[in-house]
Formats: structure tokens, C-alpha cells, sequence
């Protein structure tokens, strides 16, 4: 079975063909291509969604065409064209469906929908070997913890305001980087010379809040007593602290002996130092999502759209075919998970 996924939810347009056989034991992906193209925001400046929107209709033929060409195969060799429906921007998200139905209804491929959160949860599983884990999922469109009971993920923590992704772009962009600002807010952090500035530090239960650290990190700054360095170094400690506290007491209820993180936010060392720590504190496995791996690509629509077609046989019409801006994960059957 041959499945292309197609991804288009914020800054990334990609593509990318996945192969499944009956005779797959090991049920990982045998990626054939995974091209992507990242929509880059001016310096300073957030992701526009109709700019966003317009990279990626000006790149998707070319992603489309390399995708297929270095997987060898012929678009009418496709069993399943599966696209992220959602949740996202509306205008980026567009794009990519209207790709989706055009190739489906072109060469009569089934067309399958796939929730983006699902997806960074189900590549991750399958990729870390994963099979009972507490997941974690930090990215520029989410924060949340998650296990899985009666065939949804459900979410048993979350942040009230802003992502943690969106804290560290926020604050970048402020700083006059360029977006995404994750990895250089992480290496600037690195630079610095580890004078720790208190910021709020704020969870409740599980759930948490991001928007004060936000808002006094821009204040200190604002002062000229501290270094960049200093608070980018203190955002992450600060906020690292948080959802590693979130993440233990999930650990505690739970009593899950796997922790899964996904999400581009996953790729920040210090982040996954202090996640590990505290899986070793719960005997819990510490089971990151490959770097290469943690950002939005097309490989997770294109193996959530294989699973969801191999359990269900279910695909939609174009007719019925949607898009989704705010589509929750919790409210998406899985229902090839035990
Ligand atoms: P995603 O939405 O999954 O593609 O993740 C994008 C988010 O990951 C953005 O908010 C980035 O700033 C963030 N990110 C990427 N690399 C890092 C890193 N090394 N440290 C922290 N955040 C990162
Ligand atoms: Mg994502």
C-alpha cells in the first residue's frame, strides 16, 4: 500500500510517499521521500497565514514533484492521498487540501483526512518503538499531555494560554529574530552566563501558563539590566521546569513507564535533559521522537492516513471533504490503537 501525505498546517509545506506491506512486522514507516519547504517569516515578524499561505502555494508543485520522483513512483500508483485536515491556519491548511482533492479526484485515489496532532503522536510511537507511552506533545501549535483510553488520546494536561512554542517564537520575534526563533533562543541561551532571572512560574494540576513568562521576560528586557543571553537562558528554565513538573505528576497518576515527546520544541536539549531526568526519577522510559523527526513533515499525515485506512477502510468523498482550524484531538477514534 502506498500512501502521500501531504502537510500544510502552519509554516511548513511538504510532501512525502510511505510504503506499508501486509508483510511489515515491525509496522514502522518505510519512508520512499520526505521533502518539505518552510515558509520564513521576515525577521521579527510571525507567521501570516495568507503569506504562509502564499509560500506554499507557490513551492506545492515543486515539493509534489520532487516527493514523487525520488520515490519512484507514479502518481497512479498511490493507494491513499491522506492531507492534514487540521487543527492549523485556515488559509495554509487550504492549500493543502485543495492538493489533496485534486490528485484524488484526478486519479481516483482515496482521499483520507488526518488530525496534524495525531499524526506527530503516531509517527513518534512508531518510531521510538513505543507501545503504552504518557505522551507529550510541544510545538508551535501545541501543549499538551496525553494518554491513550478507549481509543482516544485524551488530554489530561494542557496550556490555558499560549504553547510553549509560541512562547520562545513570541519572545524571539521580539528580540527581532526570525520565526521560528526555537533553536536560536536555545543557542543563545547556551551563550549565556547562566545568571538565572526569576520569571512567574505558573501550573495548575496539570494544566499550565505561559503568557506571564511572556510578558515579564519582554519587561525585564525593556529594562537593559539583563543580557538576551540571561533571559533566554531563564525562559527555558523556567518554562522547562513547568511542563516537567506537569509531565511527573501525569507520570505519578498514571503510572505510565514510557514518556513520548513530540513536537518541534522536542528537539531543545535541555528540554529533553530535564524530561529524562524525570523519567528516571519515575523508572519511566525516556523515548524522544528523532530530531529529524519532531517538526511538522509529510511522513506523519502520510503514515497516520496508512493506519486509519488499513484499520477502517474509511475515506471520504470530495464533496465531504473539510478542513478544520480548531479540530481537537481528543475528539478523533483511533481505532487501530489497543
Ligand atoms: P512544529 O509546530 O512541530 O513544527 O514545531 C515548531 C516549533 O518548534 C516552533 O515554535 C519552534 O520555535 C520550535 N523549535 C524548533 N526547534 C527548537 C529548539 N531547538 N528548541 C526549542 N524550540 C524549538
Ligand atoms: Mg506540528
Amino acid at each position: 500500500m502506498l500512501c502521500l501525505g501531504i502537510e500544510s498546517t502552519a509554516h511548513t509545506f511538504a510532501c512525502s510517499v510511505v510504503k506499508y506491506s501486509d508483510s511489515d512486522t515491525d509496522k514502522s514507516p518505510n519512508i520512499l521521500s520526505d521533502v518539505r519547504n518552510i515558509f520564513k517569516a521576515p525577521d521579527g515578524s510571525g507567521i501570516h497565514p495568507r503569506e504562509a499561505a502564499r509560500h506554499h502555494s507557490s513551492v506545492a508543485i515543486e515539493v509534489l514533484k520532487q516527493s514523487l520522483e525520488s520515490s519512484k513512483i507514479k502518481y497512479k500508483d498511490l493507494d491513499v492521498v491522506a492531507y492534514s485536515a487540521g487543527p492549523g491556519l485556515g488559509p495554509c491548511l487550504r492549500i493543502g487540501a485543495v492538493i489533496a482533492r485534486s490528485i484524488s479526484s484526478f486519479y481516483d485515489i482515496k482521499l483520507v483526512p488526518v488530525n496534524h496532532a495525531l499524526g506527530h503522536i503516531e509517527l513518534g510511537m512508531s518510531l521510538t518503538g513505543g507501545k503504552d507511552s504518557l505522551v507529550l506533545l510541544v510545538s508551535g501549535g501545541h501543549t499538551m499531555i496525553l494518554v491513550f483510553n478507549h481509543k482516544r488520546w485524551r488530554v489530561i494536561g494542557e496550556t490555558l494560554d499560549i504553547t510553549l512554542g509560541q512562547l520562545l517564537d513570541q519572545f524571539g520575534r521580539h528580540l527581532g529574530l526570525a520565526s521560528p526563533c526555537g533553536s536560536e533562543i536555545e543557542r543563545l541561551a547556551n551563550k549565556s552566563s547562566k545568571n538565572y532571572v526569576s520569571l512567574p512560574y505558573s501550573i495548575k494540576g496539570n494544566d499550565i501558563t505561559f503568557s506571564g513568562i511572556l510578558s515579564a521576560a519582554k519587561r525585564l528586557i525593556s529594562t537593559g539590566k539583563y543580557t538576551n543571553e540571561d533571559i533566554c537562558y531563564s525562559i527555558q528554565e523556567t518554562a522547562f521546569a513547568i511542563i516537567t513538573e506537569a509531565v511527573e505528576r501525569a507520570l505519578s497518576a498514571t503510572e505510565k513507564r514510557e514518556l513520548l515527546v513530540v513536537g518541534g520544541v522536542s528537539a531543545n536539549k535541555d528540554l529533553s535533559r530535564m524530561l529524562n531526568l524525570a523519567c528516571r526519577r519515575h523508572k519511566a522510559k525516556f523515548n524522544p521522537c528523532p530530531i529529524s523527526f519532531a517538526g511538522d513533515n509529510g511522513v506523519q499525515i502520510a503514515w497516520t492516513g496508512i493506519l486509519s485506512y488499513l484499520k477502517t477502510k474509511n475515506f471520504i468523498d470530495i464533496s465531504e471533504s473539510f478542513v478544520n482550524q480548531s479540530w481537537r484531538i481528543d475528539t478523533v477514534d483511533v481505532l487501530w490503537r489497543e
